[in-house]
């Protein structure tokens, strides 16, 4: 009793190790009985699913935690490379089935709550989302971390825990309503604080200049208001191997400091005040998809995400190897999901100067050989720019920062084109003008050995036009990484029917190599596969009838044609075009041309930036229409068009497996990957869309003759956008006529007049860069063949096997080891 610290009483001690918990369904009762008696203090009167559903994911997540620390030791042993994903979104979903899965308990737990006497459906969907992104860049993040720890890569993804993730969509009166998302309010159980690992952030303040007894200067941030970071982790589980490697999420903490500053100056309530401040900065997540607006609040997570995860990296570097820096760019490497995190560029460099007291060269040949850049986006309003005002009140030290790079960048530009002041301007990392802006793109591809797009078009429109003058001066760091899906979520685990399907014909390797799926074709024209084929498909969109109907109250045909198109609204996607065509079905019913009619339900779903008027008008058009369409005797069940309110991931995993078509109908050269598109190919739907981006590969995998394809080309875009003439278009075909009348007579807005004014004027802009006017006939046209090839039963369902069979290059699997290979060169770690 002579020593009580803590620590030495945790050392003495054998609280490890513990024997394997068990895998069975009678191990999972059992902690399932005692987490719900004990852990939750509950009983036989509890009627809430939800308790039950954290009895068991305590059950799940215990087993995760045992194969996490194992992992984390092996990482520790192997002393290898690591990677880190930074990225302010992680469009996660629901937790609990995926971990079932992922460490093969989900028949034994399902066996475990039919014992105990639950239902498993109704427990699952108790589960919130974990909806802390916006959409494709988010879901892909989470989608990567997935096949990381497939892979066995070490890799940590860093990320933001917003109290309040993507707000929930209501429509009201036809009109999107946005609901705050708490999905926190009932506890997280898959997450554990990690207090000891707290890091602090500076914001505000000055920079001084001191010179030390070596004659070297070094420069001071004071003054500054500090804020804590506390990482939140949550287990991310390969696909039965052993490993479970961590996302690392930051939440936003006053320091104590702080509160004891204003409580002793007497002031309480100014005290919990300025806690609030702090605090905010990770309260909600900006629900702006392909947007930037340019507020303090925005670029405060941005550092905070940055400066937390590179403080981490760096502690953990500096436990280990002291302050000997040479072999830290061969050990670690930090992929930067779009340019959000990509501050960390300068960051690095201020945590290496001023922090760790390195040369600037050390520090920059460091930052340039560790930073990879992933480019999402072509569209210009979704390019980055801050504000130097900004940056020198919040973050004047990396203001001076990037000054420096900028000079020493523009002194290399010259170097290569002597003379040319155009492209010293064009390159500048900072944009002049009447206030100077930062680009944070440039800043990002500067200071990156690797910038990639996320599909080949993509990559090759970025080489060729955003970021030419940077291609030509380093053609080395481009590449392309065309994006994926996780076949685990994707397939195996939302469509668990078409999955054992798959795995009964060949074999079950398919979930961990994709493109095992190519085998399928040998039963591409097996009559008895097609009848099962068929089965599957039937009750898959049976399943989305039902749920429909509770969702929507509304019910459809499961014999129609199921036409979805599901993503977040906006005007480069063309929901409109889908909306013309809609309204063109509407009028050939109502004017009787009606031979050879096939059945159709159009399903479109997705939430619109708050902020973005247009995409909102278009939720109350599609609405509007669907009133007018689905209440008309005469229409019937030969068409339906249902809006999916409060589109998400667990939406998705209920869609994908019940769609017949799949409509990615974007502006050609627009769309710069997209991936919904792969998941729908996956559950074997067929695809009706433009050549863009990972379209092209799709159409390239499963051949031209299972792939609808239609609308102009991206060149086509660029040259046709110089004389575009909708008007003229409008005239000189009938069936977009009458369709325009329809919309320009009001037929759809009887009691609003002018509603939907801006839409018509935008469609007959001859400026709309989205040119929805010039793809009508091409999309019209191409729907007709769609329709032709679903009344063939048998081509279709040959068809559906071949998109699925052709799938298997659009798991990120194969872009995870493309990454790895080319980018991060990681070695696999066995953790068994
Ligand atoms: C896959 C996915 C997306 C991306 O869809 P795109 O069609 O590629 O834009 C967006 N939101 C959710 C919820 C998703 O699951």
């Amino acid at each position: 009793m002579t020593d009580k610290s803590p620590k030495k009483t945790i050392l003495k001690s054998k609280v490890t190790p513990l024997p394997p918990l068990g895998m069975e369904s009678k191990h999972l009762v059992s902690d399932f009985k005692r987490n719900y008696n004990y852990r939750l203090g509950r009983d036989e009167q509890s009627q809430s699913p939800f308790y039950a559903y954290e009895a068991l994911s305590f059950a799940v997540n215990d087993r995760l935690i045992e194969r996490w620390k194992k992992t984390h030791n092996a990482y520790e042993r192997a002393d290898c490379k690591k990677a880190y994903y930074l990225s302010m979104e992680f469009l996660m979903g629901r937790t609990l089935s995926n971990a079932m899965l992922n460490l093969g308990v989900d028949d034994v737990a399902n066996k475990a709550m039919y014992k105990v006497g639950l239902e498993m459906e109704e427990l699952l969907e108790s589960e919130p989302d974990a909806g802390l992104g916006n959409g494709g860049l988010g879901r892909l993040a989470a989608c990567f971390i997935d096949s990381c720890a497939t892979l066995r890569l070490p890799v940590t993804g860093y990320g933001l825990r917003y109290e309040y993730g993507m707000f929930s969509q209501q429509i009201v009166n036809g009109e999107q309503i946005e609901k705050p998302d708490h999905w926190l309010r009932n506890g997280n159980i898959w997450e554990l604080e990690r207090p000891e690992y707290t890091q602090r952030i500076k914001f505000g303040g000055r920079t001084e200049t001191h010179t030390d007894e070596q004659g070297n200067t070094c420069v001071c941030w004071v003054d500054t208001h500090d804020i804590l970071a506390v990482p939140y982790d949550t287990p991310i589980p390969g696909y039965r191997n052993g490993t479970v490697n961590t996302l690392r999420l930051w939440k936003a903490q006053a320091t104590e400091e702080f509160d004891l500053a204003e409580f002793n100056a007497g002031d309480y309530a100014e005290a919990v005040a300025a806690k609030n401040t702090a605090e905010n900065i990770t309260m909600v997540l900006y629900p702006n998809d392909a947007n930037e607006n340019g507020k303090a609040l925005r670029l405060r997570q941005q550092y905070l995400l940055a400066s937390a995860s590179l403080q981490d990296v760096i502690a953990n570097w500096v436990s280990g190897h002291g302050n000997d820096f040479s072999q830290f760019a061969a050990k670690n490497c930090f992929q930067l999901n779009d340019t959000h995190p990509s501050i960390s560029v300068a960051e690095l460099m201020r945590l290496l100067i001023d922090g760790q007291g390195l040369s600037w060269d050390d520090a920059w040949k460091i930052t340039c050989s560790t930073m990879a850049y992933t480019n999402h986006t072509l569209l210009p309003e979704a390019l980055e720019r801050w504000s130097v005002n900004l940056f020198r009140q919040l973050l004047p030290r990396l203001m001076e920062i990037i000054f420096e790079i900028n000079a020493n960048f523009l002194e290399e530009v010259s170097a290569h084109w002597p003379g040319d002041h155009e492209r010293l301007a064009r390159m500048s990392l900072v944009e002049e003008g009447h206030e100077q802006h930062f680009r944070m793109a440039y800043l990002a591809i500067v200071g990156s050995y690797s910038v990639n797009g996320v599909a080949a078009l993509h990559s090759k429109l970025l080489q060729q036009g955003l970021f030419r003058d940077f291609y030509e001066l380093w053609p080395e760091k481009f590449n392309n990484k065309t994006n994926g899906v996780t076949p685990r979520r994707w397939l195996a685990g939302c469509n668990p029917e078409l999955a054992s399907l798959i795995t009964d014909t060949i074999g079950d390797g398919w979930i961990t190599d994709l493109s095992l799926l190519k085998k399928l074709e040998a039963f591409a024209d097996d009559q008895d596969f097609h009848k099962r084929w068929q089965d599957v498909q039937q009750n898959a969109k049976q399943r989305l009838v039902d749920y429909k109907k509770i969702e929507h109250g509304i019910e459809l045909n499961v014999d129609a044609l199921f036409d979805v198109q599901v993503k977040r609204i906006h005007e480069y996607k063309r929901q409109l075009l889908n909306v013309l065509h809609v309204i063109h079905l509407y009028d050939r019913i109502k004017r009787g041309d009606t031979v050879n009619w096939t059945d159709r339900c159009v399903l479109i779903g997705g939430k619109a930036a708050p902020g973005y008027f247009m995409a909102k008008r278009i939720i109350k058009f599609i609405n509007n229409v669907a009133h007018v369409i689905n209440n008309d005797p005469e229409v019937g069940s030969k068409l339906k068009l249902i809006f999916l309110a409060n589109y998400r991931v667990s939406a998705m995993e209920k869609i994908c497996p019940g769609a017949d078509l799949s409509e990615q109908i974007s502006t050609a050269g627009k769309e710069a990957s997209g991936t919904g598109n792969m998941k729908f190919m996956m559950n074997g739907a067929m695809t009706i869309g433009t050549l863009d981006g990972a379209n092209i590969e799709m159409r390239e995998e499963v051949g031209d003759d299972n792939f609808f394809l239609f609308g102009l080309t991206e060149e086509q875009v660029q040259a046709q956008s110089q004389h575009y003439d909708p008007v003229v278009i409008i005239n000189q075909d009938d069936d977009l006529q009458r369709v325009m009348n329809l919309i320009e007579c009001g037929h759809f807005n009887q009691f609003e007049p002018g509603m939907f004014d801006v839409i018509k004027d935008s469609l007959k802009n001859p400026h709309d860069p989205w040119m929805t006017i010039a793809d009508f006939r091409s999309f019209v046209d191409a729907q007709k063949r769609v329709e032709v090839a679903y009344q063939d039963k048998q081509r279709w369902t040959r068809m559906s096997i071949l998109n699925c069979a052709a799938s298997g290059k659009f798991s990120t699997d194969r872009t995870i080891s493309d990454y790895n290979n080319d980018i991060w060169k990681l070695t696999p770690v066995n953790v068994n």
